[in-house]
């Protein structure tokens, strides 16, 4: 029996049966399981930022597995420790991390400290966009403004109130003094790769500011050199007060971490929360892999030259190009991204339909200017098979 149908019998229905089976790859080519070679601009979205089996990423786990797999929080290792350094030492302001294993994770030790912090001042709910995504557990679903993914799982055991994301003034109505925190995503992911309006991050850590309620930026999807920075806030000049990542972080290895900053890192005390696997030594020496051979200026190059070539492609089927750095989604005048993403890979490229008109594009931080450029020539091809 062929290896899709075994996964139809053995799985549940949460993921349909993926269209392509992976076996290997390297930098950004994968190959599927009948040796089909693909570039790959989707990268286990936004997850392998060094790309596929990138030397020194193989290195430092398969070095780090042969030495020390596990702890348990129980005893501390020097991975982490290595690895909190170098993230707070990224940042802009004095800062306490805490280690999980995913973004849901991440946002799930979030959301206790934030409402850790807020109860103590008699706070009682959270503001959050619509249409955000901060995961699937029940404390990050809470959060998530995506109707379809959200309203089945109801109701939930907090406050949360939603607002249209970029819209200063609804923030500016719905927060007042018992708002514990704001909690978004400084470009939205998985609602089709939608920036805000100029000024709106700053808008909100000022109303954020005036209400004291906490910001909590989700950057699980943004950081680690996704938009050209290491993390998206920065490139606004806007410090959140609460940070979450994941994704790009481990560069295909689990793991997430929340950042508070100042006073708010300093909120919880010995047995507020936990996690037995978060912060393993493996998924640790990965993210330190990570963060040591990523290089800003060839994203930076790189993102331009695919944003350039994509916006110079005149198609009756393409309507725009938006996003950040090397996270792209090309918005189509017709909800047709499934049909692009089925002849992108017959083509030979992976995308990803994000939404129906909507095509994301977050290839590995390493693709180089000639695999850009092949997608870009393949494009306006792509989408004439998508349009038929
Ligand atoms: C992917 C994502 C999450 C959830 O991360 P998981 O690792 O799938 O739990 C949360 N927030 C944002 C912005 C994301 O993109």
């Amino acid at each position: 029996m062929n290896l899709f149908k075994r996964f139809e019998e053995a799985f549940m229905g949460n993921y349909g049966v993926p269209p392509v089976a992976l076996a290997r790859g390297e930098g950004t080519r994968v190959w599927d399981v009948d040796g089909k070679e693909y570039l790959d601009f989707i990268g286990g979205i936004a997850v392998s930022s060094l790309g596929h089996a990138h030397p020194a990423l193989v290195e430092a786990v398969s070095r780090q597995v042969a030495t020390l797999a596990h702890t348990s929080n129980l005893f501390l290792h020097e991975p982490e420790v290595l690895l909190a350094e170098k993230l707070l030492g990224m940042l802009d302001a004095p800062a306490r991390v805490f280690f999980a294993n995913s973004g849901t994770e991440a946002n799930e030790a979030a959301y206790k400290l934030a409402l850790k912090h807020g109860r103590r001042e008699g706070r009682s709910y959270f503001v959050a966009a619509e249409n955000g995504f901060h995961g699937r557990t029940i404390g990050a679903l809470s959060l998530t403004g995506k109707k379809a993914i959200r309203d089945q799982f109801g109701p939930f055991p907090v406050d949360v109130r939603f607002v249209p994301y970029g819209d200063a003034d609804a923030l500016k109505e719905t927060m007042t003094g018992d708002c514990i925190a704001l909690f978004l995503e400084p470009t939205q992911g998985e609602a089709g790769v939608v920036p805000p309006p100029v000024g709106y991050l700053e808008a909100a850590r000022e109303i954020c500011d005036s209400t004291g309620a906490l910001l909590v930026a989700d950057e699980i999807q943004s950081a680690i050199g996704r938009t050209g920075h290491w993390f998206a806030h920065q490139a606004d000049g806007v410090t959140p007060d609460i940070l979450t990542l994941a994704k790009g972080l481990g560069g295909g290895l689990p793991i997430g971490a929340c950042v508070g900053f100042g006073d708010v890192g300093r909120s919880f005390e010995k047995g507020d929360h936990g996690s037995t696997f978060g912060g393993n030594p493996v998924s640790c020496a990965a993210a330190l892999a990570v963060l040591d051979n990523l290089d800003l200026g060839h994203v930076r190059s790189v993102a331009a030259r695919l944003r350039d070539g994509l916006e110079a492609v005149d198609h009756p089927l393409l309507e725009s190009v938006r996003g950040r750095g090397l996270w792209l989604a090309t918005v189509l005048r017709e909800p047709r991204a499934a049909q692009v993403q089925e002849a992108a890979a017959a083509a030979g490229f992976l995308v990803n339909a994000l939404q129906p008109d909507a095509v994301r594009l977050a290839p590995p931080l390493v693709v180089t200017a000639d695999e850009v450029d092949a997608l870009v020539a393949s494009f306006p091809r792509i989408l004439t098979e998508a349009a038929a």
